[in-house]
Formats: structure tokens, sequence, C-alpha cells
């Protein structure tokens, strides 16, 4: 069994990042993170991103908004956003307070701008299998695991457990792609698949994105199976996968490790798609 250490790749992003913005004519990217309401994880993960952003030479900008803030208040904020000139990618930190929707206000984000890629013109892009726009970076940080690992995507058997619009979806939509690292068979499997457990055994690569700590145990899991926890959950003394690790690990040929894997990679990916709107902006010239 190999561990996939997602610590390192997305170092290895995070240095060319780096290396590519020293070089830089004129002003540095820059990346703006909204925040809506006091959610502790918010926080934390924001506090994290913008970390990351200093040490490779993005600039970050702060919005702040409260939790009972009006639908239009946050589309007036992303409309500013999307006309200050310093800022080449935004950044709306979900979940938001249950009365906003978070999709129907991503569509206020310029599809240039959205770094998340969670905007249905950057949704439909991906779909369409067109390569200039920004792919979701969770989805983004598994394929970049997968092909740094040298583990071959093409005729395999894909079987990832959860159909979110952040993760599962796209994800399944880039590892079907008509490409080269892509052509990936696809299942695409939630809460009302029948025979979850034997879908599964199938996978030539299991990909976990459920949200429920220990889910995935060693009855599902094929031998020689390249294993993906993308699950993030809180445990009684630390962060916790959807993966059973213990049992599980020793029947993978790959597995990621909870934290460690998967995670890192979503905040190297979205420094990258920062980096890219930049770069974008540059070549539109507004
Ligand atoms: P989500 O929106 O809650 O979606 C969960 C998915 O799992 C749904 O499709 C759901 O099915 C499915 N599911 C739930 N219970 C199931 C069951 N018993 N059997 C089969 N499928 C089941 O979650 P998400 O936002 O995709 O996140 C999933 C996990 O990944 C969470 O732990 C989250 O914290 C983590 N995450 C990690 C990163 C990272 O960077 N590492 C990034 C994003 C998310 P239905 O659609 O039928 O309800």
């Amino acid at each position: 069994m190999k561990l996939i250490d997602g610590m390192h790749i997305a170092k290895k992003i995070e240095n060319s990042i780096a290396e590519e913005i020293k070089h830089l004519q004129g002003r540095q990217p820059g990346l703006a993170f909204l925040r809506i309401g006091e959610d502790p994880s918010s926080k934390v993960y924001i506090q994290i991103k913008k970390k990351k952003c200093a040490q490779v030479g993005i600039l970050s900008f702060d919005r702040e908004l409260p939790a009972d803030v009006s639908k239009e208040e946050v589309i007036e904020t992303l409309e500013a956003l999307n006309q200050d000139p310093l800022i080449d990618g935004i950044l709306m930190q979900l979940p938001l307070p249950p009365h906003l929707s978070a999709f129907s206000l991503i569509e206020h984000i310029l599809p240039s701008k959205d770094v998340d890629g969670f905007h249905p013109v950057n949704m439909g892009k991906l779909l369409l299998g067109e390569s200039d726009g920004f792919v979701p970076c969770t989805p983004q940080g598994i394929h970049r695991l997968l092909i740094d690992s040298n583990i071959s995507i093409e005729g395999k058997h894909v079987v990832i457990v959860g159909r979110s619009n952040i993760v599962g979806k796209p994800l399944a939509a880039l590892l079907s792609q008509k490409k080269p690292f892509c052509n990936a068979t696809v299942t695409l499997a939630h809460s009302k698949s029948n025979n979850l457990s034997s879908l599964c055994k199938e996978a030539d690569i299991l990909i976990a994105a459920i949200g429920n700590p220990h889910f995935i145990t060693k009855e599902m899991v094929k031998k020689g199976a390249v294993v993906i926890d993308v699950g993030i959950n809180k445990g009684p003394s630390g962060l916790i996968g959807d993966v059973d690790f213990e049992e599980v690990a020793p029947l993978c040929s790959y597995i990621t490790p909870v934290p460690g894997g998967v995670g890192p990679m979503t905040v190297a990916l979205l420094l990258a798609n920062t980096l890219q709107a930049y770069k974008i902006k540059k070549t539109r010239k507004f």
C-alpha cells in the first residue's frame, strides 16, 4: 500500500505558483474572501487560505457581511468585487446562512473571477469539455493527486460516492472527459443507490465524498483498489475521513490520509485558479 501525500504534492504546486508570481511584471494577483455570518469553520478555512495566498504572493482582500444580510446586499457586494481591478478572483465561503441560496448568488460573480468554478458558465464548460473555464478546486485537486501519483485513470472504473455540486458531480464530469489522463468509466453513487456496497467493490478507483465518518469499510473495497477520501469530519481527537483508514488501507494499492490528502490540494488549486484568473484578465485588458 502506498500513501498519497497530498501535503507534498500541494507544496510542489504552491512552489511553482510562487515562482511564477515572483516573475510577474506589475501588480500581484488578488483574491477576495467574502464571509457571510460568523460560522467558526468558515473563519478557520479563510485563515488557512489567506496564509497560503501570502506565502505564494497573492494579495487577500476581506469582505465580511452579517448573518442577516439581504440577498440584494450580497449581490451589491459581489458586483463591487466584480468591478474592482485589483481583484482577480472572488471566493464566497460556504456554507451561507440558511436564508441565502449559494448557487443563486454565485451567478452574480463574473465567470472570469469565479475561482471556485461553481458558476453555471464554468460548470457548463466543464461538462462540455471546454478547457477555458475554471474547474472546481477539490475535483481538480483529486485529479492532480491521481496524475502525480502515476495512477492510470483511462478505462478505469471510478466509483464516486456523493453527488454534491462542489465535489461529486464536477469530479464525475472531469474524470469522464474524452481527454488524456481522463477517459474513466464513472459511476456516481448517492444515498438512494441500490447495492452501494457491491458497487463500491467494483471500483478500481473509489472516491468517498459523503460527510459520514468511516462510512467506507473493508467489505466495500476491492483488493488493489485506489481509495481517495474526500471526507472531513470532526472526530473525538481531530479530523477523520469517510473511509475507515485502519481497516481499508491494507487492501489498497494507494490511499489518501485524512488529514493530509485531498484537503491541502483544494487550497493549492484555489491558488492555481487565482493565478489563471489573473492571466486571463491580463490578456483581456480590462
Ligand atoms: P454534501 O453536499 O453533504 O453531499 C454528500 C453526498 O453524500 C450526497 O450526494 C449524499 O447523497 C451522499 N450520501 C450521504 N449519505 C450517504 C449514504 N448513506 N450512502 C450513500 N451516499 C450518501 O457533501 P460535500 O459538500 O460533497 O462534502 C462531502 C464530504 O467531503 C464532507 O465531509 C466535506 O467536509 C468534505 N469535503 C472536503 C473537501 C476537501 O477539500 N477535502 C472539500 C469539500 C468537501 P444524496 O445526494 O442522495 O443526499
